[in-house]
């Protein structure tokens, strides 16, 4: 099988608190199960040929660069929702989480265009959310998982009625600070504003983002051997502490 191909969206823009580390993650994963990942960057105008990429992925970023590239990832936006419904895999972290939605208003009051591929938009608040966080998943039904990270943004991301958020918070702000939810799952596509980077300390989700982007590639979804992830659960370990004892919100 040709290596997994997975389209890195402005890496040279959106990659704060590390979040490059995801795909080092999901490439040594990857390799464990015997397949290969290439890893190639899109900026501005980059052709994105149908079916040709198996994962898009963008990190965060602070207002400023995302007021730089917002208008070009918008442009791109046609042929990305074009490639979900096609089946391929999304994740999006923090500033890249809230440029696939609709649309961000920024802290200046300027509004930054999204792609609308998630069913929401934000707005940003005066106070930043900062700190640990802890939620509860359930991306396949009686499938029950947590997931930890870091976030810190000022934006407050609103789902749409109906729209399904990743997880709910245990212990954190989360979208908005208020709803008691976080995030943004449709489909294949993951939006979060968890940081660490997110997937060294939460490999179920890296194992079942891999499934999946194997599945767009050919048609059947893997059955993975678990891999022994002792660091991995010590890491997620650290972190729900971390979060728990933060105190404060829900
Ligand atoms: N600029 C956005 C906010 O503060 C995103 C920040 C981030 O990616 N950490 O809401």
């Amino acid at each position: 099988m040709q290596p997994l191909l997975i389209g890195h969206l402005f890496p040279d823009y959106l990659n704060i608190y590390a979040d490059r580390g995801n795909i080092a993650v999901l490439g040594r994963r990857a390799a464990w199960r015997g397949y290969q990942l290439e890893v190639r960057a899109l900026g501005a105008g980059a052709e994105i040929r149908p079916g040709e990429h198996d994962l898009f992925y963008v990190g965060g970023g602070q207002d400023r660069e995302q007021e730089l590239i917002a208008p070009e990832l918008a442009a791109l936006g046609p042929a990305l929702r074009e490639a979900f419904e096609a089946g391929a895999v999304f994740l999006a972290v923090c500033g890249g989480y809230q440029l696939l939605g609709r649309s961000y208003r920024d802290q200046s009051g300027d509004e930054l265009p999204g792609i609308g591929l998630l069913p929401l938009h934000t707005v940003a608040g005066s106070e930043r959310m900062i700190g640990d966080v802890l939620l509860e998943c359930e991306l396949e039904p009686g499938w029950k998982e947590t997931l930890v990270g870091f976030e810190n943004h000022a934006g407050r991301t609103i789902l749409d009625p109906g729209a399904e958020p990743l997880g709910r918070v245990v212990a954190g702000f989360g979208n908005d600070g208020e709803s008691g939810y976080e995030g943004c799952r449709l489909g294949r596509a993951i939006g979060t504003y968890l940081h660490g980077p997110l997937l060294p300390r939460n490999p179920w989700l890296a194992d079942w983002l891999l499934a999946q982007a194997i599945a767009h590639r050919t048609g059947d979804l893997p059955a993975f051997e678990p891999l022994p992830d002792e660091l991995e659960t010590q890491a997620h370990a650290v972190s729900a502490r971390r979060a728990e004892t933060r105190g404060g919100r829900f």
